[in-house]
């Protein structure tokens, strides 16, 4: 199934086959490669390498780096399709949303191209005569880029290419659910290196491990940075570890958000957007929709309209004309079972949540989406369950909409429909929603890459891709300059 594919991307077929680890496409479970995962020693001899790949690569000047970062920018273009269709099969996406992640690998790197000639620091005025005072930003040092199944190619792309502007070596390790892809983008950067040429050697390193080979990057002093995406789980172990030797982290992990969904809305705007959010990548992204808070008084008309837009959703092949693909896998359709199970015990009313083309797919996991009309917010509803599952939920106030908004243990995305502006305006405002993410008449997912993308609380607090985001990937300085022949102190201190 991807051995052409995969051929036409640069990736050797050695990289791919008799390996000791099976890669599976969740399309029908069928094995389709087997790469070798590394060792502990491995990954300590790439992040070595990476080092001194840092200590060179420093010195070059920020725009001529930007121009490597285009150059990947324009392989990227080349192999859109190829990568896209690939993403498809191990991640299971449907194409529009494999060949939308490639897409956002291509915007970000136009933005960091952007920015490599914008790393701007600041003049501060200086209280002593003579003086000057300025703020920079230098090169951090290397980069750790853990990364999650569900965003294999794009969450890997945010990072590096920042990170290769700002004067930072990367070594990346993805999900060992989707290493194919990786060894994928790893084959066209090189392309890009080639056209480039004269980059230290390792500056950009792809480990193909397991949760081993994370934990290898996460206590390397010499990676000054790591950015983990993942569930909030693995974000408990990465970030105190990190802490523990002062490193630095972004870490985005998982989120549980939620539309509130006022009288004055625009019901098919919103129906639309919930259609969109809660069902979009068969519900495996971050910002999936996870809770409607409805009010009460369209509250069966809004089920109502959405259970009808579920019932034409068409569920299969992510290749073929269809919107919802497979699950990752068993453990992940086992999952939205137990939390299906769960919301009834909680007294909850649910529609949807089967396995489908069970006949067809006997190895693989696709499912309907699910409604849960949950009587209150109760544990499951707190919990991110990774699949397609919206529950519903009434408000009669709206201060009750704000509170059961932020009354979760997450903070990534968050949105409201509605007309009213004091509503919208409240929404957005300090005592509004508290998440990282915060849209008007727009869903929770979809983000664009110009601005910067993380979320607060359990989600981990981390900013990646745009805004002032390529800041977390560089090492702040003040410098104070004294061109007077005198030697003041701050303060006035006399010291004489
Ligand atoms: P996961 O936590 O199982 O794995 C993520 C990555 O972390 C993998 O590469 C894994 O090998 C690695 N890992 C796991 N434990 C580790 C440890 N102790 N030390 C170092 N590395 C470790 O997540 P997943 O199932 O691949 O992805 C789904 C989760 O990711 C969801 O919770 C989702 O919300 C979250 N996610 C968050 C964002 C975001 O930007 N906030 C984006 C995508 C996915």
């Amino acid at each position: 199934m991807v051995d052409g594919l995969l051929q036409s991307l640069g990736v050797a077929s050695s990289a791919h086959t008799h390996g000791n680890h099976p890669v599976h496409t969740p399309i029908d479970g069928s094995q389709i490669a087997s790469v070798t995962l590394e060792n502990k020693a491995q990954v300590l001899g790439r992040i070595d390498v990476a080092h001194k790949a840092f200590l060179a690569w420093r010195d070059v000047p920020a725009p001529r780096r930007g121009e490597l970062v285009r150059l990947f920018g324009e392989v990227l273009r080349q192999h859109k399709a190829q990568l896209g269709e690939l993403v498809s099969i191990e991640a299971g996406k449907i194409t529009q949303e494999g060949l939308g992640e490639v897409q956002e690998m291509i915007d970000i790197c136009d933005f960091a191209v952007g920015l490599s000639r914008q790393l701007y620091g600041l003049t501060i005025a200086s209280e002593r005569p003579g003086h000057h005072m300025r703020e920079t930003w230098q090169p951090l040092g290397v980069v750790g880029v853990i990364s999650a199944f569900n965003f294999p190619v794009a969450v890997w792309a945010w990072n590096t290419a920042l990170a290769l502007v700002c004067g930072d070596s990367v070594v990346w390790k993805p999900s060992e659910k989707t290493p194919l892809t990786a060894l994928a983008c790893q084959a066209l950067f090189e392309k890009a290196l080639k056209q480039f040429g004269q980059a230290p050697e390792g500056l950009c390193q792809l480990v193909v491990g397991d949760r081993d080979a994370g934990e290898a990057l996460v206590d390397d002093p010499r990676v000054a940075l790591v950015s983990a995406t993942g569930s909030t789980r693995m974000g408990r172990e990465v970030g105190p570890r990190v802490a523990a030797r002062f490193g630095r982290t972004i870490l985005e992990l998982g989120g549980n958000n939620a539309m509130i969904l006022a009288p004055s809305a625009d019901l098919d705007l919103a129906v639309r957007g919930i259609l969109f959010s809660a069902v979009g990548t068969a519900g495996q992204r971050c910002t999936t929709l996870r809770r409607v808070i409805v009010h009460s008084s369209i509250k069966d008309e809004v089920v109502a309209r959405v259970k009808a837009a579920y019932g034409k959703v068409r569920i299969g092949d992510p290749r073929k004309d269809n919107l919802v693909g497979p699950l990752i896998d068993k453990a992940s359709f086992d999952a939205m079972q137990g939390a299906l199970a769960k919301a009834r015990d909680e007294g909850g009313q649910v529609f949807g949540g089967e396995r489908q083309l069970a006949d067809q797919y006997p190895n693989a996991y696709y499912v309907s989406p699910a409604i849960a009309e949950m009587p209150a917010q109760s544990e499951v509803v707190r919990h991110e369950t990774f699949a397609p599952i919206l529950y519903v939920l009434a408000y009669d106030d709206f201060e009750e909409a704000l509170r059961l908004n932020n009354e979760v243990p997450q903070g990534l995305s968050s949105c409201i429909f509605t007309t009213d502006l004091r509503e919208a305006e409240r929404f957005q405002s300090a005592s509004g929603s508290d998440c990282g993410i915060a849209n008007v008449n727009i869903g929770t997912s979809g983000a664009e890459i110009g601005g910067a993308f993380g979320g607060e609380k359990e989600t981990g607090g981390g900013r990646e891709s745009g805004s002032d985001a390529w800041k977390a990937y560089m090492r702040r300085q003040t410098n104070t300059v004294n061109y007077s022949r005198e030697l003041p102190l701050a303060q006035g201190i006399v010291f004489d």
